[in-house]
């Protein structure tokens, strides 16, 4: 059964047409969410891609919702290019070098946004979790993640490769991926009041936050101020208090 619809979009200056998915979300059969708010559904990203590169002339364009009269969801009668060439702009995401390209073209997002906030909010979210996901998985390199048999021997080794290498460029760019959560701090705490339908997850972003860049009495100090303990809240509060920094699996 085919979980996702089927759309196109026009780039705006070259005409050239591209393809899309959108997940239809009442077909989703599993869900994994971390613990820095990333959330799959079905392995495809719930969070949509608001910036595209064009595969065909390079320009940047910004689609806010992925609605008509945006896209169609009519096949045009030319040729188009397919979603991996323009999805995550068209970089192979499970590898370590598709993870870097992918930092290094936010990176360059930034620089497309001049000075919207909300437009930088968001390319500063994506590119943490950009950083994160050269970690994200390090789970899958412990001796019970192979031995609960989701990966045969020979895939988790190099797996396990692959996540140790990953775990050298994130430690490497480190720096960098602190300084760009301190903005996105800014920005989040500048962004929502408590009319706000997302208040309550950005508070939980703000604990994130405080506890990935190492600012553990800052985390807890949040965390005191919530009376409810959900199993997220629990375990964000568990690594705190372990005075651990990478972003976890919640569920999945
Ligand atoms: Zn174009």
């Amino acid at each position: 059964m085919i979980k996702y619809d089927t759309f196109y979009i026009q780039c705006p200056k070259c005409g050239a047409w591209l393809e899309g998915h959108l997940v239809k979300s009442e077909m989703v059969n599993k869900s994994i969410l971390y613990s820095d708010g990333k959330t799959l559904n079905d392995n495809y990203i719930t969070e949509p891609q608001k910036i595209i590169a064009c595969p065909s002339c390079s320009h940047w364009f910004w689609v806010e919702e992925y609605k008509e009269p945006v896209v169609t969801y009519k096949k045009p009668d030319v040729p188009y290019y397919n979603w991996n060439h323009w999805r995550f702009f068209g970089i192979h995401f499970n590898s370590v070098e598709g993870r870097l390209a992918l930092v290094e073209h936010y990176k360059q997002c930034l620089q497309a946004i001049d000075n919207d906030k909300d437009k930088e909010l968001y390319v500063r979210r994506l590119m943490w979790w950009a950083y994160n996901d050269l970690v994200r998985n390090n789970y899958q390199m412990h001796l019970n993640y192979l031995f609960s048999g989701k990966m045969s021997f020979n895939v988790w080794r190099k797996n396990r490769k692959k996540q140790k290498l990953g775990r050298i460029m994130f430690k490497k760019l480190h720096d960098e991926y602190v300084d760009n959560m301190k903005a996105l701090l800014v920005l989040v705490k500048g962004r929502y009041t408590p009319d706000d339908e997302e208040y309550e997850a950005s508070i939980l972003e703000i604990i994130e936050l405080y506890r990935e860049m190492g600012e553990y009495e800052e985390a807890q100090k949040i965390l005191d101020t919530i009376p409810r303990r959900t199993h997220y809240i629990a375990h964000i509060e568990k690594e705190v208090k372990k005075r651990h920094d990478f972003v976890f699996l919640v569920a999945g």
